[in-house]
């Protein structure tokens, strides 16, 4: 089986002094002995911190929220793979509809992105979801395949259990506007068929968070669904308490 993954968004949130707190007041929330892997993703200069307050909780993992493609170079602004793995980062969310939205990313830059976390021994979370005028367009599934298609174009393969998928409509991220629990396990449903005729049966292995206001009332029937294997979570993920009950509703 599966061992379902929560993730902390943070976004841009947080100072050090919050973050540590955040950490102090999570881990008594979270024992040890938690069935899934839990993630936080902090703001890039907060991961020493965050590193620093995990530092005796080897059962909570560190995230960062984007990186780019290349080793090193001229792009001011920008933080590698390298960067990431040597702050104690295990994972790296990865093309977020608010980098793709804002920031202009592509499919293929964020192909990119995935195959280097991949190099540098950490893994992706790669994130995929339609917009509101797609789902109403009835485009959904070709949009779904289109993006995951073109952001695994680069994958490892052979590191392909490693990865984690995150299926976020872009109309449920921050809006308090959440998938039910059956349109959301169409939508992994798709995701894992696609994964299945690609990869074979290293497919039931990826795990698929879902992730568009998550909150502890709703986090239970979502995971509930056989294809739902955990939850990326933005706003309920900035406060310990509720973090941890979507945690607990995970595991
Ligand atoms: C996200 O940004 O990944 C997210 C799911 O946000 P929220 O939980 O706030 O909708």
């Amino acid at each position: 089986m599966r061992r379902p993954i929560v993730a902390a968004n943070w976004k841009m949130h947080k100072t050090q002094d919050e973050a540590s707190r955040f950490v102090r007041e999570l881990l008594p929330r979270v024992g040890a002995e938690v069935a899934a892997d839990v993630v936080i993703a902090p703001p890039f200069p907060l991961l020493p911190a965050v590193a620093r307050a995990l530092a005796d909780a080897p059962h909570v993992s560190l995230a960062a929220q984007n990186v780019h493609s290349e080793a090193s170079g001229a792009f001011t602004g920008e933080v590698s793979c390298a960067m990431l793995a040597d702050a104690g980062c295990r994972y790296v969310i990865v093309g977020h509809s608010e980098r793709r939205a804002l920031f202009g990313e592509s499919d293929a830059f964020v192909a990119r992105k995935v195959a280097a976390v991949q190099r540098a021994g950490m893994r992706p979370i790669l994130c995929v979801g339609e917009t509101l005028e797609q789902r109403e367009a009835g485009q959904t599934e070709a949009v779904l395949t289109t993006q995951l298609a073109g952001s695994l174009a680069d994958l490892d393969e052979a590191r392909a259990a490693e990865l984690v998928i995150a299926y976020e409509p872009v109309w449920a991220i921050g809006t308090g506007r959440t998938a039910t629990s059956e349109l959301a396990q169409t939508a992994h449903a798709l995701l894992r068929a696609q994964l299945r005729a690609r990869l074979g049966a290293v497919a039931e292995a990826i795990r698929l968070q879902y992730g568009g206001s998550v909150r502890p009332e709703n986090a239970k029937t979502l995971l509930g669904e056989p294809d739902i294997d955990g939850a990326l979570v933005g706003g309920a993920s900035l406060d310990p308490e509720s973090f941890a009950a979507i945690v607990h509703a995970a595991a």
